[in-house]
């Protein structure tokens, strides 16, 4: 398996990926010194667009929150464990996604 301290390091990394993005969303989610679009067209653009970045912001907060907890179960020596099953989660996952907390199985079932 690879060394606790290296998923470690990588889920810090991403968690400040993560944060620095919500900060640029919520620069552009909050730009109030602009004036407000009177044109429909153009309001329905802004519109979609929030709703985008809203949903991006929605997925950077929810990740993080993820990545809380797989830094939590670091500390409890339960990283790595499926927290559905208790079964290890197989390597490959892990890399793809540090911060997963379900094994293949259990995710796709759930
Ligand atoms: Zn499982």
């Amino acid at each position: 398996m690879k060394n606790i301290e290296d998923y470690k390091h990588q889920l810090e990394t991403l968690r400040e990926e993560f944060r620095e993005r919500i900060i640029a969303l919520d620069k552009d989610l909050h730009h109030t010194e602009e004036p407000v679009e009177k044109d429909f067209s153009e309001q329905a653009t802004q519109l979609e667009n929030s709703d985008v970045l809203n949903a991006l912001d929605d997925e950077a907060r929810s990740a993080i929150i993820q990545i809380d907890n797989a830094l939590f179960r670091i500390s409890n020596d339960s990283f790595g464990i499926c927290e559905a099953c208790g079964k290890p989660i197989n390597e490959d996952r892990l890399q793809a996604i540090p911060y997963a907390s379900l094994c293949i199985k259990c995710a796709e079932a759930g």
